[in-house]
């Protein structure tokens, strides 16, 4: 495949997952949304930290435990200040943080949202006719790498899934069914497009 356009997508999750709570004010099962502060409680040398929650209809509060009596020494100065401070960051990456959320509250809503910035490696060049897209992701996501190309790319998602039977699009590290799966940090696509009369718009919007 001569004359690869090569391209980083950053991607980055936009909506944070929504824990999925029964909330005793409404009198039934309803969405929390992250309030982007914590709550940090300290007794003694004992500190609690939660991320708070709120019912997206009542208010209603929940928090979401992220340090549990831990020792004031256990933790770094730095990340006290942070916590106290309700960096934005640091709750960022607590609310995105699906796997511990999972494990405090049975059902969680998932979004697969996200913000793609695009960056091009290398001069452009005119006579590209395939695409190397290098995936940089800030934190895991939901959302399956076809459907991250397919809304990308204005192309359909059987047209790629026939690429990718044709070989003329390889998802590397290779794996069953990659397409389908969320897309994972590092992986590199590459997309022949020698043979597809609207290449150059693929390209573009490809970041190319
Ligand atoms: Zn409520």
């Amino acid at each position: 495949m001569s004359g690869l356009s090569r391209i980083r997508w950053a991607i980055a999750p936009k909506t944070a997952p929504r824990p999925l709570i029964n909330c005793n004010r409404c009198g039934t099962v309803k969405a929390y949304c992250c309030s982007g502060k914590f709550r940090v409680n300290a007794n003694g040398k004992r500190i609690d930290v939660w991320l708070i929650y709120r019912c997206i209809d009542c208010d209603n509060s929940w928090n979401f435990g992220i340090l549990e009596r831990c020792n004031r020494l256990d933790i770094e100065p730095a990340r006290l200040a942070a916590l106290e401070s309700n960096d934005p960051a640091l709750a960022r990456r607590h609310a995105f943080d699906v796997v511990a959320l999972r494990s405090r509250v049975g059902r969680v809503e998932e979004f697969p949202d996200v913000a793609v910035h695009k960056q091009r490696l290398g001069d452009t060049r005119e006579s590209a006719t395939g695409l190397e897209l290098q995936l940089r992701l800030e934190m895991l996501t939901s959302l399956r790498l076809d459907r991250l190309l397919a809304g990308e790319l204005g192309i359909s998602r059987s047209r790629l899934q026939a690429m990718e039977e044709r070989r003329l699009l390889v998802v590397d590290p290779e794996g069953t069914k990659a397409l389908r799966k969320p897309a994972r940090e590092g992986t590199t696509i590459r997309i022949d497009l020698i043979n597809e009369l609207d290449r150059q718009a693929i390209i573009s919007a490809a970041g190319g």
